[in-house]
C-alpha cells in the first residue's frame, strides 16, 4: 500500500515520511484511531515506504521489488499480527498460531484496508467467539524478529488491535524496549484504555485524526462509483470514518431517515407504547445496523443544532432531510437537551458494542430522548 492509496491525512502522511527521511524512526509506534480513519492503511504505507528501494519525497515508488512484495503482503520482513480464535486443528508446525488464518487475512486486506474487528471475526467464521492474541503469538513474534532481515532493510511488525493482548503479552516488553537493530513495531489500536499499560508506556503514540468529509466523499465516488450527492451525504454523517461512510452508503440512509423521523415524532408526543414498539423494530435490525443507525442519528442531531443556531450554510444535509430538519425539527428542539441526548447516544453505541440487549437500551434511550428533546 502506498501513501497515495490512503484517504486524506495529508498532514500526517507528510509528518510520517519526514520522520523516516530524517532518520527519526521510533522503534515502537502506536497508531491510535478509529479503524475507519485509516490507521492500518497508514501503518502499511509506512512499512512499504521504509523498505522502498527508491522512495520519493511523498511516497514509496510502488515499482521496486520490495514495494511489489508489500503490495502482495508477502514481504519476508513485514509481519502481521492480529486477533485470532483458538482452533482445534493445528496449522503447519512452525510455531505460528495464525498459520490457519493467513488466507482469510489476505482476503480481508484485498477487500479493505479499513477493516473493523467484527468484519474480521465474521470472516473467520467465529462471530460468537472472543478473539485474542495468544501468548504463543507473542513468542512467535519474538522468534520472527530475532531472525536476520531477508532483504537487508527494516524488519517491521504490524500488530492490528493490540487491545487483544492479554497479560501474557508482557513477554513482548523486552523486545519492545530493546529490539534488534532496524526492527520496528507498528501497533495499530482503536482504544488506548484497553491496551496493557506496560506496552502503552513503551510506545510513541501517533494519533490518527478523522478524515475530512470532502475526502471521504471523493473516495466513495472513486471506490464505489457513488453518486456525488449521496456520497456527500454519507460522508457528512460518517464521523470521519471511511468505513462508516461505506456502511451508511450501503444501508440506505433513506430508510434511516424514515426510522429517525418516526422516532422523533413518537418522542415529541411521549407515546411510550409507540416507542416500545419502535425499539423492538429497531432491535430487529441487528447490532451492526443499529450502531450505524445511531451514528446516523448523531449526525442529524448535530446538524440540527447548526440549523437551530442559524448556521444553515454549514449544514451537510440536503433535500428532504434538510427541509424536515429546518422546518419541523430544529425549531422545536432544546439545545441543552440535544447535547445530553448526544452523550447518551454515544454511551448506548458503546453498550451495544459490549453486547447489551438492543431492545432494552433502545427503549431506555427513547425515554431519555422523549424527556430532553423539547
Ligand atoms: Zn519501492
Amino acid at each position: 500500500m502506498q501513501f497515495k492509496d490512503v484517504i486524506g491525512q495529508q498532514h500526517l502522511k507528510h509528518k510520517l515520511i519526514e520522520s523516516i527521511r530524517s532518520g527519526r524512526v521510533h522503534h515502537a509506534q502506536l497508531f491510535l484511531g478509529d479503524s475507519g480513519h485509516g490507521s492500518l492503511a497508514l501503518a502499511m504505507a509506512y512499512a512499504q515506504y521504509i523498505n522502498c528501494e527508491n522512495p520519493g519525497e511523498d511516497d514509496s515508488c510502488g515499482n521496486c521489488s520490495n514495494c511489489q512484495k508489500n503490495y502482495k503482503l508477502i514481504h519476508p520482513d513485514v509481519h502481521f499480527s492480529f486477533p485470532i480464535v483458538a482452533t482445534k486443528s493445528k496449522g503447519p508446525d512452525d510455531g505460528d498460531p495464525k498459520a490457519n488464518f493467513y488466507a482469510q487475512w489476505r482476503e480481508l486486506m484485498q477487500e479493505t484496508a479499513y477493516p473493523a474487528y467484527n468484519e474480521w471475526i465474521r470472516k473467520i467464521g467465529k462471530e460468537d467467539k472472543q478473539g485474542n492474541i495468544p501468548v504463543a503469538e507473542a513468542r512467535n513474534i519474538i522468534r520472527k524478529l530475532s531472525l536476520k532481515s531477508y532483504q537487508g532493510g527494516y524488519k517491521v511488525l504490524i500488530m492490528w488491535l493490540p487491545e487483544f493482548l492479554g497479560n501474557e503479552g508482557n513477554v513482548l516488553l523486552k523486545v519492545l524496549e530493546e529490539p534488534s537493530p532496524k526492527t520496528i513495531f507498528l501497533l495499530v489500536a482503536e482504544d488506548e484504555s484497553r491496551i496493557l499499560n506496560t506496552i502503552l508506556s513503551r510506545c510513541q503514540i501517533v494519533r490518527i485524526p478523522r478524515i475530512e468529509p470532502d475526502e471521504i466523499k471523493e473516495a466513495l465516488i472513486k471506490v464505489l462509483g457513488a453518486e456525488p450527492e449521496k456520497a456527500a451525504q454519507s460522508a457528512a454523517l460518517a464521523e470521519g470514518s471511511f468505513r462508516r461512510a461505506i456502511e451508511i452508503y450501503h444501508s440506505g440512509e433513506d430508510n434511516f431517515f424514515g426510522a429517525f423521523t418516526d422516532w422523533m415524532r413518537l418522542s415529541f408526543s411521549h407515546d411510550y407504547a409507540g416507542l416500545l414498539n419502535w425499539a423492538q423494530n429497531a432491535a430487529n435490525l441487528g447490532k451492526e445496523n443499529t450502531k450505524n443507525f445511531l451514528i446516523y442519528a448523531l449526525g442529524v442531531f448535530r446538524e440540527s443544532l447548526l440549523v437551530k443556531q442559524g448556521i444553515h450554510s454549514l449544514s451537510k444535509l440536503r433535500g428532504n432531510e434538510f427541509e424536515w430538519v429546518a422546518e419541523k425539527f430544529a425549531p422545536n428542539i432544546n439545545q441543552d437537551g440535544i447535547i445530553k441526548i448526544v452523550n447518551e447516544i454515544n454511551e448506548v453505541h458503546y453498550l451495544i458494542g459490549r453486547n447489551a440487549s438492543l431492545k432494552v437500551v433502545l427503549f431506555d434511550l427513547s425515554l431519555h430522548i422523549s424527556k430532553n428533546l423539547r
